[in-house]
């Protein structure tokens, strides 16, 4: 009987830890840390990115990792490793195009997924895709584009791909079913792009601390250029524990919708 009861006990307390730890989330703002351009550099990975996620390890943040699918073409197993214990830490590597690239014809500018056919956009999608899973073991279920640039092809291509849940900074107004994670300009970490700048940071900051979720973007291999932005970037992660943010996953954050709705 008095097992029982014990086992009764701990049921019930079981049951309310997790209710109170979703009461505490539900009222808890979100963030999450968009970190884009991941490539393999000179039989290295920048020392921009080991010296953030570094950090985000000590501080016990999680990030995401925006990775170049073009840089797992060759094998490179150190890089790989890299990137698997980023995975198996909890950061969320994400979809962040094939080539990154750009080019100029005449007076245009032709994006990866801005200006290209359907299927050049659709075959870039896919190869990232597959590099991810047969190099790392890792299915990507996030997309952000370079420069954030997309057309409507873009809407297309993803929609093949369907383990593709959500985009990051979609910028164009055709409708998609994927999960959407907006950007709000005014609040970012970088002012201007490859900058982090706290105290901008922070004014933007306030003035959306009623949001539900701020996805903020950074570029870690352009931090180490000059130690005060990667500095920057410290003081913005603190400042955000100490308004007792909570730092998650595109994943997870849509794990958590999908559970209120
Ligand atoms: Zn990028």
């Amino acid at each position: 009987m008095q097992k029982i009861s014990i086992v009764i006990s701990l049921l019930f307390l079981t049951s309310c830890a997790v209710v109170n730890k979703h009461r505490s989330q539900s009222k808890s703002q979100y963030v999450i840390l968009k970190l884009d351009d991941l490539w393999y550099e000179d039989n290295l990975v920048h020392e921009g990115w080991t010296q953030v996620m570094d950090f985000l390890n000590e501080e016990d943040v999680i990030g995401t990792i925006g990775l170049i699918g073009s840089s797992l073409e060759e094998d490179n197993q150190e890089y790989f490793e890299w990137i698997k214990m980023r995975h198996d830490e909890g950061h969320e590597i994400w979809h962040h195009g094939f080539c990154h690239c750009r080019q100029t014809v005449g007076e245009l500018e032709i994006r990866e997924y801005r200006g290209k056919e359907l299927d050049d956009q659709c075959e870039s999608i896919a190869k990232t895709q597959r590099l991810a899973k047969e190099k790392l073991g890792i299915t990507l279920h996030t997309f952000g584009a370079p420069y954030n640039s997309t057309d409507v092809h873009t809407i297309t291509a993803l929609n093949k791909v369907p383990e593709i849940k959500i985009w990051l900074y979609k910028e164009t107004s055709f409708t998609t079913d994927k999960f959407l994670l907006n950007q709000i300009k005014e609040v970012n970490i970088e002012y201007p792009v490859h900058i982090p700048d706290f105290e901008k940071f922070k004014e933007g900051y306030l003035k959306y601390q009623s949001e539900p979720i701020l996805i903020l973007q950074g570029h870690p291999r352009s931090w180490t250029e000059d130690i005060s932005r990667l500095e920057d970037f410290k003081k913005i992660v603190l400042f955000l524990k100490k308004q007792n943010v909570v730092f998650i996953t595109p994943l997870e954050y849509l794990k958590i919708n999908k559970e209120k709705n």
